[in-house]
């Protein structure tokens, strides 16, 4: 326990082994203590995983005395070796990459089969115990408050299409955008059909707030339809949003697209009024009726016509001033394409999804986090795929109240960001960097884990219940044929 404290606390040195020798010559040559020798003492050294070690042995070959360039663990693990294999995975890297840079370097690194290990007995353990401590304190905290929650959930592909073998489904608290829960779902597991994994991932976020005993009373969604059907058939006391932003974002498309129509280039200057104005009716209308009021006064509006006989029957704005678009003619082909967009029932059904004006954009830039630690060109066994997305999940969460920059006027820094689902442009807070504080925790854990390990890291593998491997070795739709058949064909289709 002391061991690793010292080994996570202590800082590690780049080192020439030119400059190491250096300093072992620092003592002069000296005569072998070994009883009647008395030959003269040479240094030699030996590299094993990172680690440097010095032997003084004398000319017949006795030890004077060894030194290691690390602290070494019971059965001879080093502690640069557990900890630059924790270090690759808590920084969200891959292996073969920190591999070859350090080859360049000339810096030996633990050994990718050590790596494997590691990872497996004491970093993945090390990753799912912490999600769960804090996991565990974060829903004490909810269940001391009010027990409910509102949610936004939202699958990534860790590939795009029909290649996904994972899916990821992640639950938001809405208030305190704290990550709750983090489901990954393997395409084994949902008869390697990607289609359904998002399903999947959202069913069982569900019943992890059911087994909590967590009430969840809204849930924030892309308009995704198997998990409309599923919250309307079985869950209707839930409350279903839909993200406005991505609402909004087919609406423009859909404006933009007839505009290109003949004699409709109108509504190309309307575009983003129109989608303010349904950004700005989905946060003021408390019901269905109130919102169609206002989303039909549109075509009202856009022919100069502010009051009318029907329902609410005026536009909200105050008197108009200065510059304004110019105005549509009632009946022509703009306005009447624009009747079609304002009137159709796809949309116009979807309005109770819109009333409580909600966005998962927040949980957009944590699927980009996912994607630090869990890049898309890379392969991952199930656990430690699962793993690196918790990672995701702890930094979200360690980091959710840094402080923003200010300048040296005091004026908080901004900076401009692109929307890819609402495509706008807008302004953030530039925060504070961050300081990454759990990782230290993580780190003792790995090194606690380690210290009480009784059986050592060469045990054969043994997939847990849960693990998609033992549904299916592999994620293509059939088994593979045998290797050696496989090069058969390889030749026989070469020697045609
Ligand atoms: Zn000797
Ligand atoms: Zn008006």
């Amino acid at each position: 326990m002391e061991m690793a404290t010292k080994a996570v606390d202590s800082t590690v040195h780049l080192c020439y082994k030119e400059s190491l020798i250096d300093l072992a010559h620092i003592r002069p040559a000296s005569k072998c203590r070994e009883e009647g020798c008395a030959g003269l003492v040479n240094l030699k050294d030996k590299s094993v995983g990172s680690a440097l070690y010095f032997d003084w042995v004398c000319e017949k070959g006795h030890n004077n005395g060894t030194w290691c360039s690390q602290p070494v663990f019971r059965r001879g693990l080093h502690a640069g070796d557990l900890l630059t294999s924790a270090a690759i995975l808590f920084s969200g890297n891959n292996y073969q990459k920190v591999q070859l840079m350090t080859k360049f370097m000339k810096l030996p690194i633990v050994s990718q089969a050590s790596f494997l290990k590691i990872q497996r007995s004491y970093l993945v353990p090390a990753i799912e115990e912490k999600w769960k401590e804090h996991l565990a304190h974060r829903i004490q905290t909810i269940k001391d408050s009010s027990g409910e929650v509102v949610i936004s959930g939202d699958g990534r592909m860790d590939s795009p299409g029909h290649c996904a073998q994972y899916c990821t489904y992640t639950a938001m608290e809405n208030s305190t955008k704290e990550i709750l829960s983090v489901v990954t779902v393997d395409k084994r597991e949902t008869g390697k059909s990607s289609v359904w994994m998002e399903k999947e991932g959202f069913l069982r976020t569900l019943q992890f707030f059911l087994d909590e005993h967590i009430l969840v009373k809204e849930v924030i969604t892309d308009a995704h339809p198997s998990i409309t059907a599923v919250l309307r058939n079985e869950h209707p006391s839930i409350t279903h949003s839909y993200d406005i932003w991505h609402a909004a974002k087919n609406l423009a498309k859909k404006i933009m697209k007839a505009s290109q129509k003949k004699q409709c280039g109108l509504l190309r200057q309307w575009c983003s009024h129109i989608v303010n104005h349904f950004y700005h009716i989905s946060g003021e209308s408390s019901s269905v009726e109130e919102f169609t009021d206002l989303w039909f006064g549109v075509l009202h509006h856009v022919v100069d016509e502010h009051e009318w006989a029907v329902g609410r029957g005026r536009c909200s704005h105050g008197p108009l001033s200065g510059e304004h678009i110019e105005w549509m003619k009632k009946g022509s082909p703009a306005h009447d394409a624009l009747r079609v967009i304002i009137a159709d029932r796809r949309f116009l059904k979807n309005i109770p999804y819109f009333l409580n004006a909600r966005s998962t954009a927040d949980l957009e830039g944590f699927n980009s986090l996912i994607t630090m630690y869990a890049g898309k060109r890379f392969a991952y066994r199930p656990p430690v795929y699962r793993a690196r997305n918790l990672l995701a999940a702890l930094d979200h969460n360690e980091h959710l109240n840094r402080e923003s920059m200010t300048n040296k006027d005091g004026n908080v820094r901004m900076a401009k960001t692109f929307n890819k689902k609402s495509n706008r442009w807008s302004v953030r807070e530039l925060k504070v960097q961050k300081k990454y504080g759990h990782i230290d925790g993580l780190l003792k854990k790995v090194f606690c884990i380690r210290a009480a390990d009784k059986v050592g890291m060469s045990m054969p593998v043994v997939l847990q219940e849960s693990d998609p491997r033992r549904i299916s070795s592999t994620i293509a739709p059939v088994l593979p044929p045998p290797k050696d058949v496989l090069i058969q064909e390889h030749k026989s289709r070469l020697s045609k």
